[in-house]
């Protein structure tokens, strides 16, 4: 059996579902399982949604009238005036009417997956229907009730033995009856609340699925041809590799790469399957396959961005060493509110990291490090990793640009830059 993953671009319109159609057609004859991601920019629309009703940045039902009137308008490109997928889809984004008529109490990161879950909800029965409409004979399901994680909320962590007897219980016998369809990105806890994996998780999802009924193989179906040496949206003449190795590509997603989701490959080099990255407008191109072994030849550097980075330089009240005590307590700190350290340097009197800036997150970070050391910090800089670096590319990169950070090892270079 196949495992396919749609991410949010190849379904941003109607014509993308309908060439979504299209490639599971082309497939006719193979079991297949779909995990769709949100429709085009859903997700961070339903992030401004969920600030808007926490924190009051802008009126909530201005947003949630712009995301249901884009999921609408699809709709009816796709079926018309009326069809059964319309009440589907109307009660669905009634459980977030529900949720922003009252105060918010509960814990921003709860709120956040139970408001952002309803993007996936909602593609996936919009694909259903259109699979349906299409004659292509397909059943949609809840993932949460096969993706059990803890309460982790917004990083829900995979309960993989109560996931693995859940999907091999039903799904290999809904896959002999046709296509089966879910959600990417979502899970659910025993209370029977919906966590979220992690940004740009589905590709996780298609994974958990794939290990969990030893699929033949998982595509991700994208806008690029592949893996790309480097994101095109920043660089002209990217290259695309053929073929990568488990191993590079873990450490690609480990440094930012956007790609795949960095959860991905760990399940499937486990069980050695392999991963397609596939263009869905050109679905007969060989794309880029992720395998036990690989051939490849570094000729330009891969060169990962990641935006919106915060630098802080940590040091004690009294201005004493860093000692190793102190290390441990803020290595606790930074754990106790989920915030990821990409790079980090130690000196005699301070501690460096630099850090994605998320919202929440990094108040719940700032607020326990200032009872304890002086915290200064520099916003908006960009951290830019360099894999097979040469001399000469981390030259060219930097140039015009200040550097406040910069480390080296024999494969990789990371620089913070202003
Ligand atoms: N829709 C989610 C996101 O945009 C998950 C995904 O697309 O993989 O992060």
């Amino acid at each position: 059996m196949l495992v396919f993953k749609f991410g949010g671009a190849s379904v941003k319109d109607a014509q993308g579902v309908i060439n979504l159609g299209e490639v599971v057609n082309s497939y006719a004859g193979d079991q297949i399982l779909v995990v769709v991601s949100a429709m085009g920019k859903t997700t961070n629309s339903l992030e401004r949604l969920t600030n808007a009703y926490v924190n009051g940045t802008e009126d909530v039902h201005e947003v949630f009238e712009e995301i249901k009137d884009y999921h609408y308008q699809i709709l009816h490109e796709l079926f018309g005036e009326t069809h059964s997928v319309f009440d589907e889809i109307a009660n669905t984004f009634v459980e977030i009417d529900w949720m922003i008529e009252d105060e918010p109490h509960d814990d921003y990161d709860f709120i956040y997956d139970q408001i952002v879950s309803v993007g996936e909800l909602v593609s996936t029965r919009i694909v259903n229907a259109w699979f349906n409409h299409a004659g292509i004979t397909s059943k949609w399901i809840d993932v949460r009730g096969y993706i059990h994680t803890d309460n982790t909320y917004r990083e829900g962590i995979v309960d993989w033995d109560k996931t693995r007897a859940s999907i091999q219980k039903d799904i290999p016998s809904f896959l002999n009856k046709g296509v089966v369809v879910t959600q990417g990105f979502l899970g659910g806890t025993s209370e029977n609340f919906t966590t979220t994996l992690g940004r740009e998780g589905s590709d996780y999802t298609a994974s958990i699925f794939a290990a969990c009924l030893n699929a033949e193989s998982v595509t991700t179906w994208k806008d690029v041809p592949g893996i790309l040496n480097a994101d095109p949206k920043f660089f002209e003449d990217t290259i695309k590799f053929d073929e990568l190795s488990y191993q590079e590509a873990i450490e690609m997603t480990y440094y930012g790469a956007s790609v795949i989701h960095p959860k991905t490959i760990k399940p499937l080099q486990n069980a050695k399957i392999p991963l397609l990255v596939k263009s869905f407008t050109h679905p007969d191109a060989p794309g880029t396959v992720v395998k036990e072994t690989a051939i490849y030849k570094f000729e330009k550097p891969v060169i990962i961005i990641k935006q919106n980075q915060v630098l802080l330089s940590i040091s004690t009240i009294d201005y004493s060493f860093i000692t190793e005590m102190h290390l441990s307590e803020l290595f606790g700190l930074f754990a106790a509110s989920q915030v990821k350290i990409n790079m980090m340097q130690t000196s005699a009197l301070s501690f460096t990291a630099c850090i994605d800036l998320s919202v929440g997150r990094f108040d719940k970070l700032m607020l326990s490090l200032k009872e304890a050391f002086k915290v200064k910090y520099n916003d908006n800089l960009t951290l830019v990793t360099l894999r097979h670096y040469t001399d000469d590319s981390v030259v060219e990169l930097t140039a015009g640009k200040t550097v406040l950070l910069k480390q080296t090892n024999r494969n990789t270079a990371q620089l913070v830059v202003k």
